[in-house]
């Protein structure tokens, strides 16, 4: 928390000193269109926020009172930019020729047609606009206008909660209009370290004994997971879903037993050890840790959980690869005999990056990280050097047989059985019995 900042201070100086200066030039000038425009402009959110907690962030929220979306046209035509604008949420963005981002809304009231509904949107004022918001400390704004540049509207303690580190909710009815509110009150205390303010927790409790979970649609309970388990210390976010009984709302047999706890536990080394290695490779960590979540569920449990959160194709085959790879390449890289590089080869190729640190996370033996360096800083770039047209030039046949002797070929590279291609062909032959 920044402490020479009072509340009725004004920001500018404070943002002038802390944001880049492209973002303070350019939220100065969406404060002189503004005004110019005849509409009243905000930051608000997550860069209010962080701003004041002293965090990085880069997300230019943006909320007008009055026409927002003829103001985010407004706002693409200076900057001779890119615009897509939603017009059932009167939300919108503008994509600089930089490629920075503004997300532009009109300020807006919140109807609930039930629980969970997504919901219905009326024209309103800042204050009216920040009361949909899902806690205080989110519900913060800084007037751009010129005029008011850099004052705070704090309209619901919001400040307050941030000096005394504290998740509040706004209203009563906030995590039913909204329970992926649940989930976003555990991110934030767990990631500033922040507690639930005692009501707060009460009506969370309550929300999750009314099992108001189940009615978020697939893609939503995904991302609130899937963002959780990209946090800094997934393994206490997930300490947090049990201590809340949430989750049994991704399967009513997912427990967090201790087995699962020593695997979370040993996961941030894992990582950790992958990113000395393979930087160059970009790993999906929450998607580590959502394959280390399901380990130890049965195949049938984990067809319903990736059913429920609707987990995208490319991920859940990662998920299935490892399930039926992980087992057999930890208990052959583990075996007193060394695996011959081949094998090593065989054992490994299945599993997808991921996968990889998930095995390093389990691997009792030194053996495992070593055969795992040497397969994909040496292994992985083996090929041999005939290929299906050399062997239909050798008067093959093509079909299965050209898998097998590819997939022989490879092996006895890997394993220095076969230094030329001479050597191959002669191989190759004796295979096809030529
Ligand atoms: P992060 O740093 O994780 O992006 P953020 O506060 O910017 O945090 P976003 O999800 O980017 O969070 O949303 C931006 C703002 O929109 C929030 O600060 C909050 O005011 C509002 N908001 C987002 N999701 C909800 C929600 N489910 N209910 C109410 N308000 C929300
Ligand atoms: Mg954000």
């Amino acid at each position: 928390m920044r402490r020479h900042v009072e509340a009725s201070d004004n920001l500018c100086a404070l943002m002038r000193d802390h944001l880049p200066p492209k973002i303070f030039n350019r939220l100065e000038e969406v404060g002189r269109l503004a005004e110019q425009a005849g509409v009243a402009a905000f930051a608000v959110g997550g860069l209010v926020r962080d701003l004041l907690l002293g965090h990085k962030n880069l997300d230019v929220d943006i909320t007008v009172e009055g026409d927002g979306m003829a103001f985010a046209r407004l706002l693409a035509d200076h900057y001779k930019g890119g615009l897509k604008i939603f017009e059932r949420f009167a939300t919108a963005y503008v994509i600089c020729p930089d490629g920075f981002k503004l997300d532009v809304a009109s300020a807006r009231r919140e109807n609930y047609a039930h629980p969970t509904a997504l919901p219905t949107v009326a024209s309103s004022s800042i204050k009216e606009d920040l009361y949909r918001r899902d806690f205080t400390i989110n519900a913060l704004a800084i007037h751009l206008n010129t005029h008011h540049f850099g004052e705070v509207i704090d309209c619901y303690g919001g400040w307050r909660d941030l000096k005394k580190k504290t998740i509040r909710v706004l209203h009563d009815r906030s995590l039913v209009d909204d329970p992926t509110r649940v989930f976003r009150a555990i991110r934030f205390a767990q990631r500033f370290g922040f507690r639930i303010e005692n009501n707060t927790l009460r009506l969370l409790k309550e929300t999750v004994a009314n099992d108001l979970i189940h009615q978020l649609s697939g893609p939503r309970l995904r991302n609130e997971i899937m963002l959780l388990l990209s946090e800094k210390d997934p393994h206490r976010a997930i300490r947090r879903l049990a201590e809340f009984d949430l989750l049994r709302f991704l399967h009513s047999s997912l427990k967090l037993i201790p087995s699962l706890e020593t695997l979370l536990a040993r996961i941030p080394r894992a990582i950790a050890w992958w990113n000395t290695r393979f930087a160059d490779r970009s790993l999906d960590h929450s998607l580590v840790y959502f394959m280390g979540l399901v380990e130890g569920v049965s195949d049938s449990a984990i067809r319903a959980m990736m059913k429920r959160l609707t987990i995208p194709n490319r991920q859940a085959s990662k998920v299935h690869m490892v399930r039926s790879s992980l087992s057999s390449a930890l208990r052959g890289l583990s075996m007193s005999r060394r695996p011959k590089p081949s094998e090593t080869y065989r054992l490994l190729a299945a599993l997808p990056d991921e996968g990889l640190v998930l095995l390093v996370a389990k691997a009792r033996s030194p053996h495992v990280k070593r055969s795992l360096t040497t397969c994909l800083t040496k292994y992985q770039h083996v090929k041999p050097s005939l290929t299906g047209n050399a062997l239909t030039a050798m008067g093959l046949q093509p079909g299965p047989l050209y898998k097998k002797i590819l997939d022989r070929l490879l092996d006895a590279r890997l394993n220095g059985e076969v230094k030329t291609e001479a050597d191959e062909r002669a191989l190759a032959k004796k295979i096809a019995k030529l």
